[in-house]
């Protein structure tokens, strides 16, 4: 079989042993259809799947590889510190150094703990949460995305403010019964929930610049009445930054709003692709945790010394003068490039970005929140990811995900990824 297409047979054998042949359900291609492409190497801004075909690369492993694949200070660090071992279980400097450099880029943290997956440190930072106030409800948005715990897998219930339904098979409704649910921007709704529960909200959870329905920003009224409520009823603000965290600016989606919040939880840019993640907050709410206080945590692997060293070399190389106006400036022009095509085309189209995150939408507004998001037309947006597949440029295949630019996309990169859209705007029909 010389044309055997490689992908097509790796799927297969993947599906026989891994559930719908993936390890993580977006891969699997599902809501554009289609065969996940296999990848067998990165460089810079791209990757190469199963056949060998190049592709841009825009969602640097959902957000950590900001640097671009294989950046060679990042390379080196990690080689060194494999060769000193890959794992203790017991404490390093390394971890030291890496709390300490957290610390200093984001100065709502005065104490980190360090954890494997931004799952993890979202499920940790709400037990802390509700540790530290003696609180049982939390508050999470429609549309954000908190990893996986139970009580975060939540759709709205019906009505305004009321507690959610899980949106998982195996989570039982008992779990989700102190989550209320939220509509992403609906300030109406947020002094509702505060005035009906505010003395048993521990927290409120929110991606305060959203990457998991799309792009979709917290108006700068909307992230500071939460900030104001909270404070009010004595909740704690908990950001969910594992996306934002590194990537929209150097301080976060924090950095961007110019709001302090009581927790923050990274993840994704901070290990730099290697399996690391964190949470943290003032001093007094840290010491809450075991050892130290009756929040228990823990982690065979927490702090790893292959990921502390990744993730260190990555925040060295981000942390220099300059990084994030260069990045920033590379995906406005992304972002411009694909509104003027479009409107060339006459196709209905928006789109924004902050600093290495971008999202478009097929659509002349810029959605407010998660309903919005999902009256894009499914079609055409599938239309846009094969076309852009085919053209060897490679986008979320979900039109509910954000994009991202590392520092290693060219201009011509990103030219070469303009025209492909061009032209596929180009041959589908106007409206
Ligand atoms: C990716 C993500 C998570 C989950 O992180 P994992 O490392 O996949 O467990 C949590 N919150 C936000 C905002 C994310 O984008």
């Amino acid at each position: 079989m010389p044309n055997a297409d490689q992908n097509d047979i790796l799927f297969e054998r993947a599906r026989a042993v891994i559930p719908g042949g993936v390890n993580s359900p977006v891969r699997a291609f599902k809501a554009v259809g289609g065969t996940p492409r296999f990848i067998r190497r990165a460089e810079g801004a791209y990757f190469w799947d199963a056949n060998d075909k190049r592709y841009i690369d825009y969602i640097g492993s959902w957000g950590p590889m900001i640097l671009g694949h294989g950046h060679p200070a990042v390379v080196e660090a990690v080689q060194k510190a494999v060769l000193e071992g890959f794992s203790y279980g017991a404490p390093t400097e390394r971890e030291i150094e890496l709390a300490e450099a957290i610390l200093a880029l984001v100065p709502s943290m005065e104490m980190v703990r360090l954890v494997s997956s931004g799952t993890e440190a979202a499920m940790s930072a709400l037990r802390l949460a509700r540790g530290a106030t003696g609180r049982k409800h939390i508050i999470k948005f429609e549309g954000c995305y908190h990893g996986h715990a139970d009580a975060l897998l939540v759709k709205a219930g019906s009505g305004l403010a009321t507690f959610g339904h899980p949106t998982s098979a195996g989570v039982p409704p008992e779990v989700t019964q102190h989550t209320l649910v939220l509509e992403y921007n609906n300030i109406a709704q947020l002094e509702e929930a505060f005035a009906l529960h505010g003395n048993d909200i521990a927290c409120l959870m929110i991606e305060a610049i959203a990457g998991n329905m799309n792009f979709v920003r917290a108006t700068p009224e909307f992230a500071a009445r939460c900030r104001a409520l909270c404070t009010q009823h004595g909740a704690l603000l908990v950001f969910d930054e594992v996306m934002t965290g590194f990537r929209v600016g150097l301080h976060g989606a924090q950095g961007v709003l110019g709001i302090t919040p009581d927790l923050t939880v990274l993840g994704k840019v901070i290990g730099g692709g290697m399996p690391l993640a964190a949470f943290g907050g003032p001093r007094a709410i840290m010491e809450q945790l075991a050892p130290l206080g009756p929040v228990y945590q823990a982690g065979t692997l927490s702090g790893n010394p292959v990921a502390t060293a990744c993730g260190l070399a990555t925040l060295k190389e981000i942390a220099r003068p300059g990084f994030y106006e260069a990045l920033s400036k590379k995906t406005r022009s992304l972002v411009d490039g694909l509104k003027a095509a479009a409107a060339a085309e006459g196709q209905p189209f928006n789109a924004d970005s902050e600093g290495g995150m971008f999202g478009f939408f097929l659509m002349n507004e810029l959605p407010q929140n998660y309903a919005k998001v999902m009256t894009t037309d499914n079609a055409k947006f599938n239309a846009l990811f094969h076309g852009l597949l085919d053209r060897g440029v490679y986008i979320a295949p979900a039109l509910y995900e954000a994009g991202f630019v590392s520092a290693a996309h060219s201009d011509e990169d990103i030219a070469a990824t303009v025209e492909a859209a061009r032209q596929i705007f180009k041959a589908s029909q106007p409206r």
